[in-house]
């Protein structure tokens, strides 16, 4: 009896905050062990409480201060998030270190690469886009070549996809008028690349940005009552990405996470069929065909889910980016690990590279 009023004492404090105003900050992370699925929905429906990476063994639940004392009364079985010890943690550069990478590749490539700081994090940390086409300076002669844009690292803590962006910038840079491929590419599409759009969470080793504001669950979502495509209150990452999208003609996109190894393809919020539903399927598998280790998933038919199928998520940036600006975006989930070890991370770029390239090229297509 105790216990039963002790959970619904706590669940209701979460539920009344949250209706009054804002999510509460998310503070707290754990994986349950629920492979009979019990818990997803039921825990997903909390709108204090973030569900992701489910899996057929459970899934991870993010929540604000409280939410292993509320697991616990509720008789939940979790079991403590991913923990990379302090030396794993400090073999990856710094959010620092990462832009530090990118200007110097700027200083090294003029010709090519152009940054792009869109704004700045909630701890002041630059939001650094890098434009990759060639020649660097077409001016208005640009407007006819597609944009086509990449975002890592909106989850702090999923840091590979940060990693392997850069690694882009230098592999696409550095090819250019050495091999065909790239040349052609760079010379027909504008590329833009955001290494990471949470910097304050990659140095704090942490998902939410420093406000504890999940930035994947924080976009204008036209299937609830934030059905307005306004910034206006968002969270500063989220808002110059807002600016900067609504001041492009992007029309392919893809974001790259951690905790699973699948291609998620829209809609992740509602149920219904993508209005573009066969051709975003066709770009994930070609996606997922040529990382074979995604492919090859044993959670996922050949390593692509749709979103909605997977799990709900309202708010996403993949939804928004489409709904409101004809803006393509897949969801990409690179590794099951969200940390693994830092020589994992160039044999990981390698495994995606002719996918990474190809979904860049696909904007031609369009
Ligand atoms: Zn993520």
């Amino acid at each position: 009896m105790i216990q039963s009023k002790f959970s619904w004492v706590l669940f209701s404090l979460f539920l009344i905050v949250s209706e009054a105003s804002a999510r509460l900050p998310l503070s707290e992370g754990v994986r349950v062990i629920d492979p009979s699925k019990r818990y997803v929905k039921m825990l997903g429906e909390n709108p204090d409480l973030v569900i992701d990476h489910v899996n057929s063994q459970g899934f991870e639940v993010f929540g604000p201060k409280g939410l292993t004392q509320f697991l616990d009364k509720m008789g939940i079985f979790f079991v403590p998030a991913e923990e990379p010890s302090k030396k794993l943690l400090a073999s990856y550069p710094s959010p620092e270190a990462s832009i530090g990478k990118i200007q110097a590749l700027q200083r090294k490539y003029p010709d090519l690469i152009t940054l792009i700081e869109i704004g700045k994090s909630v701890e002041g940390r630059p939001l650094l886009f890098a434009r990759l086409t060639a020649p660097a300076n077409l001016g208005s002669a640009l407007q006819t070549r597609p944009e086509f844009k990449y975002i890592a690292n909106m989850h702090g803590d999923e840091i590979v996809g940060r990693e392997m962006m850069v690694s882009l910038i230098e592999d696409l840079a550095s090819k250019y008028n050495k091999d065909t491929r790239v040349t052609q590419l760079l010379n027909h599409i504008q590329v833009y690349i955001l290494p990471s759009m949470n910097p304050d969470g990659a140095f704090h080793q942490v998902r939410y940005n420093a406000h504890g504001v999940d930035l994947n669950r924080s976009f204008p979502d036209w299937t609830t009552s934030d059905n307005q495509n306004n910034a206006n209150g968002r969270e500063p990452e989220i808002q110059a990405v807002m600016a900067f999208q609504a001041a492009h003609q992007f029309k392919l996109s893809a974001n790259f996470h951690g905790g699973s190894q699948v291609v998620n393809y829209p809609w992740d919020a509602i149920a219904d069929l993508f209005p573009l539903d066969n051709l975003v399927k066709k770009l994930s598998l070609n996606y997922a065909r040529n990382a074979t280790y995604i492919y090859n998933s044993t959670e996922f038919k050949q390593g692509i889910t749709n979103g909605f199928a997977w799990y709900m998520v309202k708010g996403g940036m993949q939804d928004w980016s489409y709904h409101w600006h004809n803006d393509l975006q897949v969801t990409i989930e690179l590794t099951n690990t969200k940390w693994p070890e830092y020589s994992v991370v160039g044999q990981t770029y390698q495994a995606n590279r002719e996918s990474l390239i190809g979904y860049v090229e696909a904007v031609l297509d369009l």
